[in-house]
């Protein structure tokens, strides 16, 4: 079975383990096995600090499904120091509000030395997956630059609007400056990885993670092309929510979505993604809300099953649930 899912970072990455564990994949490393996974990865994330690319969402996933991430922050490595960013500190050197490991940094001077060499991004993710054996295919979404700009009243200028990196806003902000409008700039222009429209074009089932709404998933469904190739492909596409009881799980997803316009609740995410039979642009056939919830998705089917990725046993339990719903066999 080939199974494609859209993913952000964190969130995105324990929904990932919970796919190889019920497809039967081992934890790490590749194994044999007849399923293939294939992860589209928003890369709106990305940004240069300190002359090194750093894509937070790809190596969140990278080191989850290789096993060392830090457990308890969920991202960067396990086991981390942060030497180079104190040293940087002593310089003053901005920004001072992001956090770079010591071995995070490694990743990020072999990513940015292949990208100057001319490596598309794509190549240089399979070549630091080499390490890391996800045992899943991790594609970016697209090798242009895309970067999630947000807009914000400028705290230090009253009267005047200012964007935002996205991490920016994230990170130094805590998203507390509320949004006027969040932008994947680039998007535009961007085309889509090689093997992305392929992967969903050839699937048998299209998962969309419990990632945020808006500067994961939305991000990825901004780079022209993902959208149609999700809107045709013949595998049913089920997405799964990121909001249990009217609240995101974790994070401040509810910040991006009044940014858009749509109410931080399971059911209003699932009308903003849409159904792919009755809406003109709409991607769901399937939806799933938490336990003892429901909703009124037109065109989609919904199903409650407990939606708390609280191990890898219950995220495989919730894997096969839309895996179920999509009406497609895990055994
Ligand atoms: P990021 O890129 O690291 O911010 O991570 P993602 O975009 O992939 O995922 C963030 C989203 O995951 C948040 O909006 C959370 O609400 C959601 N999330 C985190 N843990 C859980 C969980 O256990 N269950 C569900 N349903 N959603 C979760
Ligand atoms: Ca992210």
């Amino acid at each position: 079975m080939k199974v494609v899912v859209v993913v952000g970072g964190v969130g995105g990455a324990r929904f990932l383990l919970g796919v190889k564990a019920a497809l039967g994949l081992p934890p790490v490393g590749e194994g044999d096995s007849p399923h293939r996974v294939t992860a589209l990865v928003n890369t709106g994330d990305d940004v240069w600090m300190h002359g090194l690319r750093i894509c937070p969402d790809l190596d969140t996933c990278m080191y989850t499904l290789g096993g060392g991430v830090d457990p308890k922050r969920g991202w960067g490595h396990a086991e981390e120091t942060w030497t180079v960013k104190s040293e940087l500190e002593a310089y003053g050197a901005e920004p001072t509000w992001f956090s770079l490991g010591d071995k995070d940094i490694a990743t990020h001077l072999i990513r940015t030395r292949m990208l100057r060499a001319g490596y598309p991004l794509s190549a240089v993710t399979e070549a630091l997956c080499d390490r890391w054996r996800p045992g899943v295919e991790l594609l970016p979404m697209t090798d242009d630059r895309v970067e999630t700009h947000v807009v914000v009243d400028d705290p230090d200028e009253a009267g005047q609007q200012k964007a935002l990196h996205f991490q920016e806003w994230w990170v130094r902000y805590r998203a507390k400056l509320p949004a006027h409008t969040i932008v994947p700039v680039g998007a535009e222009e961007a085309t889509p990885a090689p093997g992305v429209v392929k992967a969903i074009e050839e699937a048998d089932v299209v998962l969309l993670a419990p990632s945020n709404p808006v500067v994961s998933i939305g991000t990825v469904l901004s780079v022209p092309g993902v959208r149609e190739a999700l809107r045709r492909t013949q595998a049913s596409v089920v997405g799964v929510s990121p909001i249990i009881g009217g609240k995101p799980v974790r994070g401040m997803a509810d910040a991006c979505l009044s940014a858009i316009g749509v109410e931080t609740s399971a059911e209003a995410v699932g009308v903003h993604y849409g159904s792919r039979q009755t809406s003109e642009d709409g991607l769901l056939d399937g939806w799933l809300v938490h336990q003892g919830e429901s909703a009124d998705v037109p065109g989609v089917a919904v199903r409650a099953v407990p939606l708390l990725m609280t191990d890898v046993d219950a995220t495989a339990a919730m894997v096969r649930a839309a895996l179920d719903l999509a009406g497609v066999d895990s055994e």
